[in-house]
């Protein structure tokens, strides 16, 4: 991509609505466009980065056998009284009549509608386990939408379901999900911990509001500092590797403020492990059985030929909250520092630029035409700004690489800059060796 035809449209002044980092770095990079309170327009920068996330997101559910299909955003109310929730979720559900003066509703989650895909047409033990996903925007009318995408009305979340027979399976696919998600924030280059979570009426110890720490979050969380150090790449995707991760896990006391008791916390951690602070939920899992299978009637038949309920857990991941959520955790001094596999480009190649003398920008457009062939997402400077007002909006954008074209790259050797400030001389060879290995170990 060329700089000078990207729809990147800056701002100079950061925005006084704006009070948390990301929020302010996204609207003065361009990334999003408020159109109303709580809705959001993503402006192509924006898009390409969550476009990446959700990508990292889908190969995850993928890997434990999850299958994505696509659910509308617009659902009947019927399946919803159904359940007794039409009436249960109150005002942050977004209610509209269609022009027979039938009920319908903008989804703010999904289990009713899979619930009844899955009714249709699964009658047997047989096709069980399953998991279903998808990707799709979700809306809930907020009190008080705020922050940008992080709390916002419209926003676009990964949703799976599980249908087990029993409890010990559904644990599995719980399990499972336990896993992919870990695995999912570490790609994304953040640390998040699953902290154990109020399962209401339920009951259980199956529900994890997977949390990342920032003092901008909403999310008091009380943990055990020790969680941090669990090593994941200890553990394969086998039942009985990720039962031990889980337990290893279980060992450190984690929770939100809903599950919070001051006595238990100090009684379980000692004073100085003990760790007080503020996290952003990038993603919740939850088992709730039959909540759901049993007022819709989703049944499936046994060997014996009785019915049992299927037991369902659902799984949220806020796929644009975390284009925030990794503002937040990874700025420093002003600059966004996206980790390479969700930046909006990998680097970007910057000439300076002469008068009346085209050959550094010729050389630009040669390295740049290199590494577009060896399908590296490559951003070409080609405006004629000064040096210093074009690192000045790259240090804006964040992109983690760049190959400067000045006093110091020579024929062969090329100035190549990495996000946190080391520099070394490079030839495009090795340039282009060191993108796509950085790229496999993520
Ligand atoms: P919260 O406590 O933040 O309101 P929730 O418990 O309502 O979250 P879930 O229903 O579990 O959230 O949704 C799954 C994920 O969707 C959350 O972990 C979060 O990342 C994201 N999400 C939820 N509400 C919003 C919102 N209003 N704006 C952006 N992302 C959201
Ligand atoms: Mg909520």
């Amino acid at each position: 991509m060329y700089l000078s035809k990207l729809f990147i449209p800056i701002l100079k002044e950061t925005p006084s609505e704006a009070k948390i980092k990301s929020h302010q770095l996204m609207l003065r990079a361009g990334m999003i466009k408020q159109s109303s309170t709580g809705i959001y327009s993503w402006l192509p920068l924006g898009f390409k980065v969550m476009k990446k996330i959700e990508k990292i997101v889908r190969e995850e559910q993928n890997k434990i056998g999850a299958q994505e299909l696509l659910m509308p955003t617009i659902q009947s109310a019927e399946i919803w009284k159904e359940s007794g929730r039409y009436d249960d979720y109150g005002e942050e559900m977004l209610r509209i009549k269609d022009r027979q003066g039938k009920e319908m509703l903008y989804g703010p989650t999904n289990e009713e509608l899979i619930t009844e895909i899955f009714r249709a047409s699964v009658k047997s033990y047989k096709s069980l386990p399953q998991i279903l996903y998808h990707i799709q925007w979700k809306f809930r009318d907020e009190l008080r939408p705020r922050f940008g995408v992080m709390r916002c009305k419209e926003f676009f979340m990964k949703d799976a379901y599980s249908f087990d027979l029993d409890d010990e399976a559904a644990k599995k696919s719980y399990n499972k999900m336990f896993f992919a998600y870990l695995n999912t924030f570490k790609r994304l280059g953040l640390t998040a911990i699953p902290m154990a979570a109020d399962t209401g009426p339920i009951g259980g110890d199956l529900s994890h509001e997977f949390v990342i720490l920032a003092e901008t979050g909403e999310s008091k969380i009380y943990s055990d500092k020790r969680i941090f150090d669990i090593d994941i790449n200890k553990y394969n995707n086998s039942d009985s590797s990720i039962e031990k991760l889980r337990k290893e896990y279980d060992n450190f006391y984690a929770v939100t403020d809903d599950k919070f008791n001051k006595n238990d916390f100090d009684k379980k951690v000692e004073k100085e492990k003990q760790l007080t602070t503020k996290g952003i939920e990038v993603g919740h899992i939850f088992y709730f059985g039959d909540k759901y299978s049993k007022p819709l009637n989703c049944s499936v038949d046994l060997q014996d030929g009785k019915k049992v309920n299927v037991k369902m857990g659902s799984y949220g991941i806020g796929v644009s909250r975390l284009v925030a959520a990794i503002i937040e955790a990874k700025y420093s001094n002003n600059v966004m520092k996206w980790p390479d596999q969700v930046s909006p480009f990998e680097v970007a190649v910057i000439p300076s630029l002469q008068k009346n003398d085209k050959s550094n920008y010729l050389k630009a457009e040669k390295i740049y035409n290199f590494l577009k062939d060896s399908n590296i997402d490559v951003l070409l400077d080609d405006t004629d700004e000064h040096l210093s007002a074009k690192f000045k909006k790259f240090d804006l954008i964040g992109i983690p690489h760049q190959i400067i074209l000045g006093s110091k790259s020579t024929d062969n050797k090329l100035e190549f800059k990495e996000v946190n400030g080391k520099t070394e001389n490079l030839s495009l060879e090795e340039i282009k060796n060191k993108l796509v290995n950085k790229r496999n170990i993520n």
